[in-house]
């Protein structure tokens, strides 16, 4: 891994991005191609808007202040390669729903990659008992290394429960990814130890997000910290996995939709580039569809799928 410091040039720069590996969740996502003019993410299953933790940065709850957040269904083509459970909300707020819309999916896509999106704080051993088996990829999203962090951004007193998880999930075949939005002045201090709690759990690697800054929660955000430019500043944000990645010895990256594009960039632009963090109101393109075979005519009334049902 090449060691890149603040000021260092753009030859640099660049052989960071393409020595950063592209993230196990991120392999098959449209977004990760940068020759797609209108990328869309991967096939999603939502099933509640939900959640037990309250961050400051949620982009659920921008969603379901502006009545964008999407009803509970699958997302996605009849063909999909990876299907994500869930985008929005904490889906371990519905643990026999989730049960049931991970076997359903597996029954109607066979070998189709399933990958499960959660703050992990309600995940139990039993629970994941049930949940191994049906999950190829699992991402638990760490916002900082220690209680008092973690409580401040989350607004939830459940480290704990958070490292349980991910020994949990760490310890199992599943592919585990800490998920981390990288908030600075907030927490990108943390993550050099965020990356070595998911070494000592035994997780497999570590997805860094830039924050998206909504309209709705930029206000919050500044008042905790949040250095606006420093979010915006790409750069930064590839020096500051790259040092955490070789610190600790962790697969580490960035999103994959980010990531390729900035490898096709040279090295002359690379030092200067700036992406608004300031995003729209959240909504999924994906229009919602019925499940493959699911959709077989059996028409049962408890059918999670089905619209109108919680
Ligand atoms: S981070 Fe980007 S490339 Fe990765 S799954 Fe999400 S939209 Fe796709
Ligand atoms: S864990 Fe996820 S869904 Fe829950 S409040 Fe935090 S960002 Fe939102």
């Amino acid at each position: 891994m090449t060691t890149i410091t603040l000021g260092t040039t753009g030859a640099a720069l660049r052989a960071a991005v393409q020595a950063l590996p592209i993230c196990r969740h991120c392999e098959g996502c449209q977004g990760a191609d940068p020759t797609n003019p209108d990328p869309v993410h991967h096939a999603s299953i939502e099933l509640t808007g939900k959640c037990n933790h309250e961050c400051m940065f949620c982009y659920s709850r921008v969603a379901g202040d502006a009545g964008t957040l999407p009803e509970p269904g699958y997302y996605g083509e009849p063909d999909p390669q990876a299907i994500t459970v869930s985008q929005y909300g904490e889906p371990l707020m519905e643990p026999e729903r989730l049960l049931a819309v991970l076997r359903e999916a597996r029954e109607a896509y066979g070998n189709v990659r399933l990958d499960l999106q959660t703050n992990g704080t309600l995940l139990t051993p039993a629970l994941w008992e049930r949940l191994e088996g049906l999950v190829d990829l699992c991402m638990v999203s760490v916002s900082a290394a220690d209680p008092t962090h973690h409580a401040a951004v989350s607004g939830a007193d459940t480290f704990d429960q958070l490292v349980q998880a991910l020994s949990l999930v760490g310890r199992s075949r599943v592919w585990g990814i800490v998920r981390v939005v990288d908030m600075p002045g907030i927490n990108s201090d943390q993550l050099p130890a965020i990356t070595e709690l998911a070494r000592r759990t035994g997780m497999d690697e570590v997805m860094v997000h830039q924050c998206a800054v909504h309209a709705d929660n930029r206000d919050r955000l500044v008042a905790a910290g949040l250095d606006l430019d420093a979010v915006a500043y790409v750069p930064g944000l590839v020096m500051r996995v790259a040092r955490a990645a070789e610190e600790t010895g962790m697969r580490a990256t960035i999103q994959g939709c980010v990531l390729s594009t900035l490898r096709t960039m040279d090295a002359d632009t690379l030092p200067y580039l700036v992406k608004d963090s300031l995003s729209e109101v959240p909504r999924l393109k994906r229009q919602r569809a019925q499940m493959g075979k699911s959709a077989c005519g059996k028409d049962c009334p408890g059918c999670p799928m089905r619209a109108g049902n919680p």
